[in-house]
């Protein structure tokens, strides 16, 4: 299988976006870009740029670009979300975001108390939709997820008709972290709008890694994180979207001197900022935004279209390369089959996941990520991995399970990865 891995890097369109990142071991295969994206070669360059901005410039550098760089940064991704320019802002983290639109959107969508989500989101949403909203007396319904790692359409339509007039929200990860399944984000928000619920998607796995389109799709509310497919480098801001038409009625609960009119009037009085300039809340971190620019720039450079097409073959290669190699192994494919449904990372369980996952890592030069309980998650991100990777990637996988390499780690703990 490796000649059809060298045929399809020959053939591939994206293959020179490769030479754009920092490559500085290439015997490491990287299959965690779903996790944290490499890093651009042009960040290095935006480093070198903030050195003098803060260094020389130092406040003055506010009025020369700083201030408006959430919205500078928010109307890049816009690009590739199917959104308007001035439908998103880059600011605080995707978690906290969450909180503002949940609680912006509850508050706007008064009288209906009942959020509905899924036990695939990611923990952090399941936290803010739980916790966050105790303060408020709403609830959270979150269906559990059937044996394919996710809820049939059906599921939430029921939940939602159960509600019926208390459905406030449906709030749902597009692609699940473990599963990698794709949720189909047009019907479930229509279906969302039937009952008179906002809908609400954190994009966070999806975005980077395929065309969105928001607008098209009604969608009310969004949120998604920079440092994975977008190769905002480690902690870089998140970003959020409204609406256009809902900008103007919902308000942040986070309320600070950056969401509010005219912020350097210094007034003691809150009044909201227009348009999505009001879901700021304070000062922005202009380091980690600005490194996050050339991520976001070769994305849009590549095209949304042509990085799903490469992530359709590259994981339909991975899958091959399973069957014919890792399910002899006791490894089962825990991501959907069927590319229309699959995101853009491949997740293989085997009892010994874990073991096998910092053997690869210590002993191989692999880094996938290991996900509880069982899950090895092999992320493809077209922008620089290639086919040979994905080759080489499950050679050492297979070798570190043939010869028993993950034995020396188990019994032993997780880190991060
Ligand atoms: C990565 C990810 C996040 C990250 O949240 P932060 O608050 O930015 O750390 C949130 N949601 C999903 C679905 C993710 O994949």
């Amino acid at each position: 299988m490796i000649d059809e891995a060298r045929a399809l890097d020959a053939a591939d369109p994206l293959a020179t976006f490769r030479d754009r990142f920092v490559i500085s071991d290439p015997d490491t295969i990287y299959l965690d870009g779903n996790s944290l994206g490499r890093m651009p070669k042009a960040a290095a360059d935006v480093f070198d740029r903030l050195k003098s901005e803060w260094g020389d410039r130092l406040v003055r550098g506010w009025g020369e670009g700083w201030y408006g760089l959430p919205q500078r940064l928010g109307a890049k991704i816009a690009g590739l979300i199917g959104a308007e320019l001035d439908e998103v802002i880059v600011c605080d983290s995707t978690s906290v975001n969450l909180y503002k639109l949940v609680v912006a959107g509850l508050e706007f969508n008064e009288g209906r108390r009942a959020v509905i989500t899924d036990e695939t989101n990611f923990p952090s949403d399941l936290y803010v939709l739980r916790g966050g909203l105790r303060q408020s007396w709403h609830w959270a319904i979150s269906l559990p997820s059937g044996p394919d790692g996710f809820v049939l359409s059906d599921d939430f339509v029921k939940s939602l008709a159960l509600q019926g007039d208390r459905s406030a929200m449906l709030a749902l990860s597009h692609t699940a972290f473990k599963s990698g399944y794709v949720y189909p984000m047009e019907s479930l928000t229509a279906e969302a709008h039937r009952f008179g619920a906002l809908s609400l998607w954190d994009i966070s796995h999806s975005v980077g890694a395929m065309p969105l389109e928001l607008g098209k799709c009604g969608v009310d509310l969004a949120v998604g994180c920079t440092y994975k497919y977008l190769n905002g480098g480690p902690g870089s801001p998140a970003f959020l979207f409204v609406r256009r038409g809902l900008q103007e009625k919902l308000g942040n609960p986070i309320r600070g001197w950056f969401g509010r009119k005219d912020p350097f009037s210094f007034a003691t009085e809150y009044e909201p900022a227009d348009g999505l300039n009001r879901f700021l809340s304070g000062t922005p971190p202009i380091l980690s935004m600005a490194a996050a620019e050339p991520g976001i720039d070769l994305v849009l450079e590549a095209g949304t279209e042509a990085v799903r097409a490469k992530s359709v073959l590259q994981t339909e290669y991975l899958v091959r390369l399973f069957d014919r190699y890792l399910e002899p192994l006791g490894f089962a494919l825990n991501s959907p089959r069927d590319p229309a449904l699959r995101g853009s990372h491949v997740s293989l369980s085997h009892p010994l996941a874990l073991p096998i996952d910092l053997a690869l890592i210590h002993e191989v030069n692999v880094v996938p990520d290991f996900r509880m309980p069982d899950n090895l998650r092999l992320g493809v991100a077209p922008l620089y991995t290639r086919f040979v990777d994905l080759h080489g990637g499950v050679m050492r996988i297979k070798r570190v399970v043939e010869e028993g390499i993950y034995e020396k780690y188990l019994g032993r703990a997780s880190a991060v990865t």
